[in-house]
């Protein structure tokens, strides 16, 4: 008996420390001469013992009796893999989240990761061009009376390369690192959506990337120069009305014929296209197109049909159709269809050269999963940060009931979720970007935070709008939202809509890539050898068996012991999340190949459960990324409010995701079986309380370094045209303005904080105040003023169409009365 519990304790404690087989088999040997000689184990549990390890230590005997009828099986319910979807699997690197996903991740490694940072030249650029463009863009001009940049602004941006920031320097680009790409498009988000979008879109996926990665050096020497100077302007066309979140299925073609090119006969491409939201296209030079290209008469060679393929075809060849706009949701950045019929290339215009044919998914997939980590994670964070300032800004200013808003509890809940996501956003981009920076592809990631980071963006302009109230309603050149909030939505739908991402693509990708023996296994059924297929299927199956039973016993005692136990590399306030993403690290890791055990190829159809898989990886990130950022900032102490308002959020989503997934697990009883076992005293996280809203909240309603943490390298210069500027500079002298108004209010008792500047007057000449101190009254009621006060406009200013509005007023204005005259 004595023997039997020491053995379950063992294994228990090899299991969770994830000790070899040969390990297990030594320790059990030990123990069972510590039975033998205590008179407890006799000899049959000595054959029991033989056989188990024998058979499992044993490779050719494990191979011949357990691998190969497993791999038989194996192969007969594993779903064929195609070939797009091998490669959408296998395109990017996997990394920090790989930690998270194998159920025990390595804290040191992440402190490791060095802290991004700007090179003196990537500085330079952000405090001259940078502010510069910021400066010369109003973004009312932009979106109501141009519906585009101004010829100024986009002459600045070509002379400054600004769409060459990822093109290298011999090419005369700026090659700037992730990090400064993210901090470049930040500031300018923060000025113009618009601005930050027609910047972001050449610089992410698109010619530019595409060719530098497999251009040919003729393609390269002429187009790089070309791009980096602004005299070539790029699109990307992939989509079409047929073909938005399902891009592979294109029905765009071209076809290898002979055709006359610049009068000579050459091998080449017809091609006939449909494409539409396609952003730069209207002012495109050069378009990048994908479309599946057919070879029916062998010209090339033996396949008729060689698949996705991305070709440069400038705009301006015959049968092109190029030039008319989408107006997507009031933020007018260049954007809009285009056909192609019949439109003849040579095969040298394919990117890379006719070797390239076909493998056009593959390098979109491997570009996609840098870009997307870059240029929305980027704008969504901006957004989110500047909601958050502009809120906390304005709850201090605007008052009712004689009291800042700002200071009533139902405004603070959505002030604490702006400052808590605001200061995770930011620590997540960081984080993505120094994975970039650091040569990583990283296609997992870069989906958790396109999706959660427009995501958090979205909701924190809602929750933005709902503080501001009518202010944030109002159009015009002083309103600082609406036009964020209006085009949220597009970040929310391009580069692989949120619903999608979040639904297949996170976790899809995630568990297969994540996981250390999964893709193993399915790429053992492609091996045409028949026995080095077994070798590595019999490798990567029993590896992948004890890595599951060491997440289970993993999940159970952490459950078990709330994680008190686990290790952490630090030893202040933050460290239960640590310990606590231990347990949720094992959680995810246990239960996905329980979810995969017991679904097999239909949890790809079963999105709702990916999902919340896919959550609980994500919100792992997030937290991680937070607490990443926490210490490579110093743990400041003033950060902390945040610092926890985003980890409990973060553990509380992680948690009520894997409640759901329980809750809904196709099988009721193995749910209810997995819930006890991983939460053995029921769902240990709560959201964050009121009072930690309460702190977030004033915290935000303050000067201090709360608000310079979230504000920094955003644009916020007072000045026209600037709007949140002008708002940061009111909200300092609305502080400034409080303890000279408190100050009149002790001695001539109570008043409205209004008419600041009539009230410094009286005070003065009742020797109250100060004449600097009635100074600055007077300019904080202007700025108070300026704050709570909304644009209006005369009607003809509203109408697009101004002479229709004219000769309309003028009709109704000169029409004969129909009013009938008022009896007596
Ligand atoms: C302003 C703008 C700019 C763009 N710029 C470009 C560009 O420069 N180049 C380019 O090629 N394309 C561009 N796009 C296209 C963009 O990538 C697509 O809009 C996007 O892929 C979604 O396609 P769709 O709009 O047709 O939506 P649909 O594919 O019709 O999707 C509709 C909804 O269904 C959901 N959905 C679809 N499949 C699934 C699934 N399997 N599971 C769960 N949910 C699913 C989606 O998440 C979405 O919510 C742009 C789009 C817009 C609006």
């Amino acid at each position: 008996m004595i023997t039997l519990l020491l053995l379950v304790l063992v294994w228990g404690v090899l299991a969770y420390r994830r000790a070899s087989l040969q390990r297990f088999t030594l320790f059990s040997a030990v123990l069972l001469l510590a039975g033998t000689f205590w008179g407890e184990v006799g000899a049959a549990s000595w054959l029991v013992f033989a056989v188990v390890a024998g058979v499992l230590n044993l490779l050719p005997l494990r191979i011949s009796l357990l691998s190969t009828p497993m791999f038989r099986v194996y192969k007969g319910i594993m779903p064929e893999m195609s070939t797009t979807e091998r490669e959408a699997i296998e395109a990017g690197t996997t990394w920090w989240e790989a930690e998270l996903f194998r159920g025990k991740p390595n804290w040191q490694t992440l402190h490791n990761y060095p802290r991004p940072q700007l090179s003196a030249e990537e500085q330079a650029f952000i405090d001259g061009p940078v502010d510069e463009v910021c400066r010369m863009t109003n973004d009312w001009e932009v979106t109501h009376e141009l519906a585009d940049l101004s010829p100024e602004v986009w002459a600045y941006l070509k002379e400054h390369k600004f769409f060459a920031m990822i093109i290298e320097k011999q090419y005369g680009g700026l090659e700037f690192s992730a990090y400064a790409q993210s901090r470049v498009l930040q500031k300018l988000c923060g000025t113009s959506a618009v601005l930050a979008s027609t910047v972001g879109v050449p610089n992410s996926l698109g010619p530019g990337e595409l060719l530098q990665h497999y251009g040919t050096p003729e393609q390269k020497d002429y187009y790089l120069p070309r791009l980096a100077a602004g005299e070539d302007i790029p699109c990307f066309a992939l989509t079409g009305p047929e073909a938005g979140s399902d891009a592979g299925a294109i029905p765009d073609t071209g076809v290898i014929v002979m055709g006359d090119w610049q009068g000579e006969q050459v091998l080449g491409m017809r091609l006939n296209w449909n494409k539409r939201y396609i952003t730069l296209a209207p002012i495109a030079t050069v378009l990048g197109l994908a479309f599946k290209l057919h070879d029916p008469d062998g010209l090339l060679g033996d396949k008729p049909h060689l698949g996705i393929t991305c070709a440069l075809i400038p705009t301006d060849l015959p049968g092109i159709t190029i030039g008319r706009r989408h107006l997507p949701l009031n933020v007018p950045f260049q954007n809009g269809p285009t056909q192609g019929k019949d439109v003849f290339v040579p095969l040298s215009f394919i990117i890379g050269g006719p070797d390239m044919a076909g493998q056009g998914w593959r390098m979109l997939t491997e570009c996609l999963s840098v870009g997307r980590g870059i240029t929305l994670p980027s704008t969504g964070t901006a957004g989110t940060r500047l909601s958050a300032l502009a809120s906390g800004a304005y709850s201090r200013i605007r008052r009712q009931f004689r009291m800042p808003i700002g200071k009533m509890e139902g405004i603070e809940a959505p002030l604490a979720r702006l400052g808590g996501n605001a200061y995770l956003s930011d620590a997540a981009s960081m984080l993505t970007v120094t994975g970039i920076d650091l040569g990583e592809k990283p296609s997992v990631i870069s989906a958790i935070v396109k999706y959660h980071l427009t995501h958090r963006s979205q909701q924190s302009l809602i929750d933005a709008m709902d503080i501001h109230g009518g202010k944030g309603i109002c159009l015009g050149p002083n309103n600082y939202l609406a036009r964020g909030y209006q085009g949220a939505p597009i970040a929310i739908t391009v580069e692989g809509a949120n619903i999608l991402t979040r639904s297949m693509i996170i976790y899809g990708q995630g568990a297969i890539r994540c996981h250390p023996y999964v893709l193993k296994e399915m790429l053992s059924v492609q091996e045409p050898d028949a026995q080095k297929a077994l070798a590595q299927f019999d490798a990567a199956v029993f590896s992948h068996l004890g890595f599951a039973i060491s997440n289970k016993v993993r999940s159970f005692w952490l459950g078990l012991t709330n994680a008190r136990f686990s290790s952490t590399p630090v030893s202040d306030a933050t460290a239960p999340y640590y310990r606590q993403m231990n347990r949720l690290s094992a959680n995810l890791s246990f239960l996905s190949d329980v979810a995969m055990a017991t679904l097999g190829g239909e949890l790809k159809r079963k999105e709702r459960l990916s999902a919340r898989l896919g959550d609980v990886l994500s919100q792992l990130y997030l937290v991680s990324a937070t607490l990443k950022r926490f210490n490579d900032e110093g743990r400041p102490e003033a950060l902390l409010p945040l610092v926890h308002w985003a980890c409990q959020d973060g553990l509380y989503q992680a948690q009520m995701a894997l409640v759901e997934l329980l809750d809904n697990f196709p099988s009721p009883i193995i749910g209810k079986l997995l819930k006890v076992l991983i939460m053995p005293w029921g769902a240990p996280f709560v959201p964050p309380s009121d009072r930690l809203d309460h702190k977030v909240a004033r915290s935000l309603q303050t000067s201090g370094p709360v608000r310079d943490a979230l504000a920094q390298g955003l644009y916020l210069s007072a000045e026209e045209g600037n709007p949140l500027g002008m708002l940061e500079q009111a909200f300092i002298d609305i502080q400034q303005a409080e303890p000279i108004f408190n100050k009149i209010v002790d001695v001539l008792g109570r008043r409205p904080f209004t008419g600041l500047d009539a009230l410094g007057v009286e005070a003065l000449s009742a020797d109250i105040i100060m004449k600097e101190e009635a100074d600055l009254l007077a300019r904080a009621e202007v700025s108070r003023l300026r704050t709570i006060n909304v644009d209006d406009f005369a009607p003809i200013d509203l109408a697009a169409n101004k002479e229709q509005f004219s000769n309309a007023l003028y009709n109704k204005n000169a029409a004969p009365s129909t009013k009938r005259p008022a009896k007596n």
